[in-house]
């Protein structure tokens, strides 16, 4: 998560409640309501005569045939002879696409209901988590990297019938009193959350805590223990309007040390002028924001000369950017709530919650947020400062483009209130911002492939359509390099080589 400023005023109300809540999804019975999506074992599948598009390939290759067994891509070529009973799917005038990877999301988080609505609706809940695993599916993520692991989150994740390849940066470390960890329990338990000692902060400290267990090197290794194929370090000094304890520099670096001793990759969050600065002096291999935090007036969206520098700084040293534009695009929705209105909406939340959002109670939800939000910007509000925040991560990302910064596809679903960041959905609207910010469709079918898999370590299993490697495929009815809105004309998902019909992910199906 990192978001608008106001957002974080609303954080200090929510985190407390996480474990609450995920505790309340594993009580329900890890959601027995899901219904197993249309799924056909496919250890012997050809798909035939398609347009095979993949990052690894100077062109596409024309009437392709890709024969899948036991669930990697064994044989690609044209025109070839397989054994009799190996399934075949006709990929005539098709388009495919290696399964895309969204290496920032926090899939435990509600995206939808707050936590009243969860409190009084039990039902709605159960049936917004059974959707999440199929939503990302739906639009075509056939793997996810949890960004700050709650470890029940992942035991139901992975517990759903159908599912995207799950993977973590374990839980994220952060400073007590700070960004994501404002409550800290008073006997806290070891790993929520993965508490680092910042002697800058010494004040913040909680005293039921023994600081020599929580050295980089012990909240390195609680994010090792949980299976992480990251670490991710939160530096948020309370988004150019709040002053939180934060993490400093020389703690960055101590983390990036224990990371490198583990062959662990660092995510960095930073949003800001100050926390980009930290992190690429620290080494990060990755920011996980883009950037859009400066001082000066707010309303003014020109990014500085420091912002240009650091940009400029992360692409001489190849640190990798998520630019997340969604994370403040996504609020919009809590002021206008026209993606309620869009269709594709379906495949991301049941219609029992679509519903709910509309009703009374949901519409005064999302006023209730609105108002704080407004009550909490300073001049001149916070319609404008949006707007500038906006063209901000606009502006930033455009630097990002021409200096050639090395950018991930992450999309940080959910990373605000309300329902702006929908699951899977959101993965798609970030998608098309990058398109409409002016990247490249070759770049961003990139950043959500090959380039997501490499920098993850993960370029041997996924990424791309290269015999040996996971048949995670996207069957598309429009070419992705031609036009943005191809994304929206999935026809079908192959997981693991097992074939998922799309339509078969519409909610209760
Ligand atoms: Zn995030």
């Amino acid at each position: 998560m990192g978001q608008l400023s106001p957002r974080a005023l609303h954080v200090l109300r929510q985190t407390s409640n996480f474990v609450a809540a995920a505790g309340l999804a594993l009580a329900l019975g890890m959601i027995a309501t899901a219904v197993r999506a249309q799924q056909v074992t496919t250890d012997g599948t050809i798909i035939r005569n398609v347009t095979l598009i993949s990052s690894e390939r100077p062109a596409p290759l024309l009437h392709a045939d890709v024969l899948i067994r036991d669930g990697r891509i064994t044989k690609i070529g044209t025109r070839l002879t397989v054994a009799q009973g190996i399934r075949q799917i006709d990929g005539t005038g098709q388009f495919l696409i290696p399964g895309l990877v969204d290496s920032h999301v926090h899939p435990g988080h509600s995206a939808a209901l707050d936590d009243d609505a969860i409190a009084a609706h039990p039902e709605l809940w159960a049936a917004y988590r059974a959707q999440v695993p199929r939503a990302y599916f739906a639009f075509g993520f056939t793997s996810i990297v949890d960004l700050d692991l709650l470890p029940t989150d992942q035991a139901w994740f992975e517990g759903t019938p159908v599912h995207p390849r799950f993977y973590s940066c374990g839980p994220g470390i952060k400073v007590a009193g700070g960004y994501m960890a404002f409550d800290v329990p008073p006997s806290s338990s070891p790993n929520f959350p993965n508490l680092i000692y910042e002697p800058q902060e010494a004040k913040s400290w909680p005293a039921n805590l023994n600081s020599a267990n929580y050295t980089a090197d012990h909240a390195v290794a609680r994010a090792a223990d949980a299976g992480a194929v990251c670490v991710k370090a939160f530096v948020e000094p309370g988004f150019g309007m709040f002053h939180w304890p934060y993490m400093h520099t020389e703690t960055l670096q101590n983390i990036r040390a224990a990371a490198t001793a583990r062959h662990l990759i660092l995510m960095v969050h930073a949003n800001g002028v100050d926390s980009w600065r930290s992190a690429l002096n620290a080494h990060a291999d990755v920011i996980a924001h883009g950037l859009w935090v400066w001082s000066g007036d707010p309303d003014n969206a020109v990014p500085p000369e420091s912002a240009r520098e650091l940009i400029e700084a992360a692409a001489r040293a190849h640190v990798h950017v998520q630019p997340t534009m969604q994370t403040v695009a996504g609020e919009r929705a809590i002021f206008n709530p026209g993606l309620l209105d869009d269709p594709r909406l379906a495949f991301a939340l049941p219609s029992s919650v679509i519903t709910y959002l509309r009703s009374p109670d949901g519409v005064k939800a999302r006023v209730t947020v609105a108002d704080e939000y407004s009550k909490a910007s300073p001049p001149p509000g916070f319609e404008p400062l949006f707007n500038a925040a906006i063209k901000r991560t606009q502006a930033t990302f455009k630097i990002m483009l021409q200096d050639h910064v090395p950018l991930i596809f992450g999309s940080d679903t959910p990373g605000v209130d309300g329902f702006g960041n929908p699951p899977g959905l959101n993965g798609r609207m970030e998608l098309q911002d990058w398109a409409d910010a002016g990247a490249p469709l070759a770049l961003i079918l990139r950043a959500a492939t090959l380039d997501n898999a490499k920098t993850l370590g993960l370029s041997r299993e996924l990424g791309s359509i290269e015999v040996g490697k996971r048949a995670d495929l996207l069957l598309l009815r429009e070419n992705p390099l031609v036009n943005v809105s191809a994304y929206d004309s999935i026809d079908a998902v192959f997981s693991d080589g097992k074939y998922i019909a799309r339509e078969s992910l519409r909610p209760n199906n």
